[in-house]
């Protein structure tokens, strides 16, 4: 098994790089517009950088090569960066001109928000770091001098437009995105990634594939599943429920909304307000579409007096969730207000704690074989003693006792994780689960969550075997995420052409003439009845463009019937691949693609 233990992004060179280029970018840009242009944040993400900016003009193609070449000019320099610490006041003075910053200067002293106005539970120190003419509001860490970038694995690659703050009532902002690298075949490697990025990319293919769409008048989102993702979403149930049943969950049901008090209860609200759709009155009481589906499976857990013999006990559910996200911040599936959850939350006492958690662990590995994601990291997010009482439950036994026990659980599962400080959830300690696609595109999954603050809210109990109250502890998962999210990763992962247990439609029929169809209809019928899902193409088109367009919709087999067939109650099978397989009996393609099915190959 690969090990990936690597050292976080955020401490690499490749991210100090890349910082440091997006300084030397606004740098440029600031050139560019003298006394005009604007700056907002820019800070390295994964696999470059960007830097939002307000500018007199709009960006053109040729304004990137402008500023790319003296990116280039500056790297030259040998500029050196350095740090300095100020006062708030120095650092409005600093940069008087610069409305952005000063907002982002506010955030920092009163605490908060970073200096990219992200919220932190820390109060920073304001820094700046300055190389050639160029300063800007930043903690770092740079790269000691500008030689130290490649000049020749820098580019710049598009522009697009931000809201500042992602607030589509605050300015609308020119972001320039850019990468950075050691080497120039490190650049050439990844460009050539962005290009295959492109060509599979879940927004296009589920458009041309007919998976889902959003519609204006439904509302940003919230996608509409066309009947083949309707497919795909009824195959990814039967895995998780086969999955699930034989790990011994059992299955609930629960609403779609519920009364403010679940959530007050549940200390969602007001906490986890800004994430919710406004309340809804009826008769006089506030109901909420819920956010997440555990408040209710605690109040089944509750529903009648439970013992140690009834623990573990695992309560799953593809729950429909809500939740509020800013429509600048919505991205096709993967961001989105509706979606739907391969839940469940297993209640369990501590002594069970570590098989329950390795158990799940084991879940999530197994789906990633059958999808064939080998590459994988497991994060594991603890507390931090500062934020006790404020951004983490207030009892620092338990926390270091949970995770204490997830780590065990880990390391006796021989299962490769990292370790995030501060970086639990508000009640517990948890894993976070990134994985790769193919192409190398990185995709959050799923957290894995312990839970020892719910239960006790909730008044959960059992009576252990002393014959004492006891409460339990809670396991919430959702290995395959959700239903969006995993398709949209699904999507770009497959490129569109998903094994066949998955794919919408897993044959089509191609007659080659007008005097076939019957006999191609009559095939049809019998795989159908085999429980394959079929499709024959009775258009009027050639043989060869039916072929073609097959190939474009990515359908696993392709049967093409015509007189030598039909006498001999045969098929011609082709695949997407463009393999041919020949001639053969309609029951031995059956056999053929009924194993693949079973097997989820
Ligand atoms: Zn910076
Ligand atoms: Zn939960």
């Amino acid at each position: 098994m690969p090990k990936h233990q690597e050292q976080p992004y955020e401490q690499s060179e490749l991210y100090r790089l890349r910082h440091s280029a997006s300084h030397v970018m606004a740098q440029a840009v600031m050139e560019m517009f003298p006394g005009q242009a604007r700056l907002a944040i820019g800070p390295p993400i994964e696999n470059g950088f960007y830097y939002d900016f307000n500018l007199p003009r709009p960006l053109t193609p040729e304004d990137l090569e402008r500023l790319e070449s003296r990116m280039r000019e500056i790297l030259a320099g040998k500029h050196a960066f350095q740090r300095r610490e100020l006062s708030a006041d120095e650092a409005r003075d600093l940069f008087a001109d610069q409305p952005y910053k000063l907002e982002l200067i506010d955030g920092l002293e009163a605490g908060g928000t970073d200096e990219y106005g992200v919220e932190t539970s820390e109060k920073p120190v304001i820094s700046t770091y300055s190389h050639d003419t160029f300063t800007d509001l930043c903690r770092g860490p740079h790269v000691e001098n500008t030689q130290e970038i490649n000049p020749d694995a820098v580019k710049l690659l598009s522009v697009a437009g931000a809201y500042w703050r992602g607030d589509e009532t605050r300015p609308m902002l020119q972001r320039i995105y850019g990468t950075a690298w050691h080497t120039a075949e490190e650049l050439e490697a990844h460009l050539a990634m962005l290009e295959e990025a492109k060509r599979r990319d879940h927004r296009k293919l589920g458009r041309e594939l007919e998976i889902f769409v959003f519609d204006d008048e439904v509302g940003p989102g919230l996608p509409l599943w066309l009947p083949k993702g309707a497919v795909m979403i009824e195959e990814l149930e039967r895995l998780a429920k086969e999955t699930e049943a034989n790990a011994g969950y059992v299955r609930v049901r629960t609403p779609h909304l519920s009364k403010e008090d679940l959530f007050l209860h549940s200390g969602h609200l007001p906490y986890y307000a800004p994430n919710m759709y406004p309340a809804m009155e009826m008769e006089g009481t506030r109901y909420y579409v819920k956010p997440m589906n555990c408040p209710m499976h605690h109040k089944i857990f509750a529903s009648k007096p439970r013992s140690y013999r009834d623990l573990p006990l695992r309560l799953a559910e593809y729950g429909t969730c809500y939740r509020y996200e800013k429509s600048g911040e919505l991205f096709g599936l993967l961001r989105v207000r509706s979606m739907q959850m391969n839940d469940a939350h297993i209640y369990c006492s501590e002594e069970q704690f570590e098989s329950e958690f390795l158990a799940v662990v084991r879940l999530y590995l197994e789906y990633f074989r059958i999808f064939g994601i080998e590459k994988y990291v497991m994060r594991l997010g603890t507390h931090h003693k500062r934020g006790l009482g404020k951004k983490y439950v207030d009892n620092e036994r338990l926390w270091l006792k949970t995770e204490d026990m997830v780590r065990r659980a880990m390391v006796h599962g021989d299962v490769p994780y990292v370790e995030a400080a501060d970086e639990a959830a508000f009640y517990g300690p948890k894993i976070d689960v990134q994985i790769w696609s193919a192409t190398g595109h990185e995709f959050s999954l799923a957290t894995n969550q312990v839970d020892f603050a719910q239960p006790a809210r909730f008044e959960l109990k059992f009576v252990n075997r002393q014959g004492q109250d006891e409460t339990p502890l809670v396991i919430h998962r959702a290995p395959l995420g959700t239903h969006e999210r995993m398709i949209g990763f699904l999507i770009e992962h497959y490129a569109g052409a998903f094994p066949v247990w998955l794919a919408p439609v897993q044959a089509t029929l191609i007659p080659i003439a007008d005097r076939h169809q019957d006999y191609a209809a009559e095939v049809a019928k019998r795989l159908r009845a085999a429980g394959l899902r079929v499709e024959v193409d009775d258009r009027g088109e050639r043989m060869n463009a039916k072929i073609r367009d097959a190939q474009l919709q990515k359908i696993p087999y392709m049967l093409v019937v015509g007189d030598r067939e039909q006498q001999a109650d045969q098929v011609a099978v082709r695949l997407r691949s463009e393999e041919d397989l020949g001639a053969m009996s309609v029951g031995a393609f059956l056999d053929r693609a009924q194993h693949d099915i079973m097997a989820r190959i």
